[in-house]
């Protein structure tokens, strides 16, 4: 989030076809909660475009790449790099140095699809397990970013925005922003 360190996720493997609403809502839900970019496999360009599309109508700042170096790019990381997997750490026993090292430092989240490589579970600063019990990686994301913002990500302002959502009781109602 803005006058943070950065915070990446990063989605490795992408299955086209069979992973395309997963891989497309990975970039969705990390946009709406706080972070900062998403970096998704190189053959996962129709989920690039429906993010980018989506952040063109409903704000920023959110940057999506595409990338053929997903294993490298974990390697390579200057900052923290936080695994999410169902046999890691118990996300609420770590949640707390990791808030520490991100005051400092940028954070690189990384979910997978299928098979994670060892190598990753090697690189990772934390593994971490948003319960240890198997779900989706969309769901893992969402609760370590809400742990990681202890909520400050539902207050973020939106940016070049061309419409927002009227929050309301019943209803649906989407307002041009050049009508406030
Ligand atoms: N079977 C695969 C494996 O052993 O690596 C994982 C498949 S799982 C559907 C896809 C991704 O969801 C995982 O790579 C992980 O990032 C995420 N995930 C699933 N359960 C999780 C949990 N309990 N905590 C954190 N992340 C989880």
């Amino acid at each position: 989030m803005q006058d943070e360190p950065e915070v990446v996720v990063v989605r490795l493997g992408h299955r086209p076809g069979r992973d395309e609403r997963m891989t497309t809502h990975v970039g969705l839900t990390a946009r709406a909660l706080g972070a900062d970019r998403v970096v998704f496999p190189d053959n996962a360009g129709k989920s690039r475009d429906t993010v980018e599309d989506i952040t063109g109508r409903f704000g920023g700042p959110f940057d999506v790449e595409l990338s053929g170096s997903q294993t490298a790019l974990v390697r390579d990381w200057e900052g923290t790099v936080v695994h999410l997997t169902m046999y890691g750490e118990r996300v609420q026993d770590v949640e707390g140095d990791i808030r520490e090292r991100h005051r400092e430092e940028p954070l690189l989240v990384v979910v997978g699809a299928e098979k994670v490589p060892f190598d990753v579970y090697e690189a990772a600063d934390y593994n971490v397990g948003v319960t240890n019990q198997p779900h989706s990686e969309v769901a893992g994301l969402a609760v370590f970013l809400d742990r990681l913002f202890e909520g400050r990500e539902l207050d973020r302002e939106w940016r070049n925005a061309d419409r927002r959502v009227v929050p309301e009781e019943t209803g649906k109602t989407v307002r041009p922003v050049d009508e406030e």
